[in-house]
């Protein structure tokens, strides 16, 4: 099973896939007990690459082969770089991604060298590369895989059709991070597409927080780099999701947004990457009430680094019974 089974809803037919989308929906009961809702979250993570980007890709990089490219491009905080190369070698194209020098996380980049894309990290920040890109596929005949690429928000569109089909009821609320805002766009068309309507509530990191102040941060700032974006480029259409859907568009601290990373993780047994937790926090802090999904966007494992800073130390322990059970049940 993947997200082509909702190939009537697609645009293109699947020329490259890796088996992306049907993610866990997994109950939180914890959460439920600390929120009073009935909360559940969708486990992006659990996709090819690790993170929702995949069911953009494999949509927009089949469309890219159809109509010929031989290669693809895009600006990244690191998961769409991923993706990107990862389907790029897949589909036998070329593949360039353009990150933020120093700003991506290490299990992204491990990622996108792999899978054999040229990575060009640039002395700016994501919202300047992606200008750049945008001028840079004006001149070259080569596709760009962005969320301004139509076919990426039709391919992620399929998360909302698989939590309508999964519960047995269409939940009340939907909390999701937001970044270039490309992710809520899609969840929005999904749930439009289906018939049903529940509340949006879209959180973005305090230090990069575009929406909730009503103007574009020059230098955005967050421990979660993936939704580190000073200017979305779907401002207007999330804008138009939230408000439409009666949500809300709210900030979360770093502090809070590592919290609810914590949580999830010892709590829940979900590990995702820090801008995942971001709908967590934002729960936690905002509330909301009855049946509220929490998209987890990516996988822990992409950024072991802000997971070995934020956890306890390994307990060091010499090779005999004493120090071992000393250690393990002291
Ligand atoms: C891309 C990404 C986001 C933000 O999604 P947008 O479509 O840019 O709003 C959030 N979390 C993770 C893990 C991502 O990779």
């Amino acid at each position: 099973m993947s997200l082509w089974r909702y190939r009537d809803r697609l645009p293109v037919e699947p020329l490259v896939t890796l088996g992306e989308g049907d993610t866990p929906l997994i109950p939180a009961p914890r959460l439920s007990a600390r929120t009073g809702a009935e909360v559940w979250l969708k486990f992006e993570g659990a996709n090819p690459t690790g993170s929702f980007k995949d069911r953009g890709m494999t949509v927009a990089v089949s469309a890219a082969i159809r109509e010929g490219a031989e290669a693809i491009i895009c600006a990244s905080t690191g998961n769409t770089a991923a993706s990107a190369a990862a389907y790029a070698a897949r589909a036998g194209l070329r593949g360039a991604v353009i990150v933020p020098e120093g700003k991506i996380a290490t299990g992204k980049l491990a990622q996108a060298l792999m899978h054999g894309a040229r990575v060009v990290a640039l002395r700016g920040n994501f919202d300047e590369a992606l200008r750049l890109v945008r001028q840079l596929v004006d001149r070259h005949p080569i596709s760009l895989v962005n969320s301004v690429n139509e076919f990426r928000i039709e391919g992620q569109k399929t998360a909302a059709f698989e939590v309508c089909d999964g519960l047995v009821d269409p939940p009340d609320a939907l909390c999701i991070p937001v970044g270039n805002a490309g992710n809520i766009t899609s969840w929005h068309k999904g749930f439009g597409e289906y018939g049903v309507a529940p509340q949006l509530h879209g959180f973005q990191a305090e230090g990069a927080a575009p929406l909730v102040h009503g103007a574009p941060v020059a230098q955005p700032e967050t421990v979660a780099s993936a939704i580190r974006i000073g200017n979305p480029a779907r401002w207007e259409e999330a804008m138009g999701a939230i408000t439409s859907s009666r949500g809300l568009i709210r900030a979360v601290s770093d502090a809070e947004i590592l919290d609810a990373y914590r949580v999830l993780a010892s709590e829940e047994g979900v590990f995702c990457e820090p801008a995942s937790a971001a709908s967590v926090a934002g729960l936690l802090k905002y509330g909301a009430e009855g049946r509220v999904v929490c998209v987890l966007t990516g996988h822990g494992l992409k950024d072991p680094t802000t997971a070995l800073d934020q956890a306890r130390s390994v307990i060091p322990c010499e090779p005999d019974l004493g120090s071992v059970e000393e250690a393990v049940m002291g």
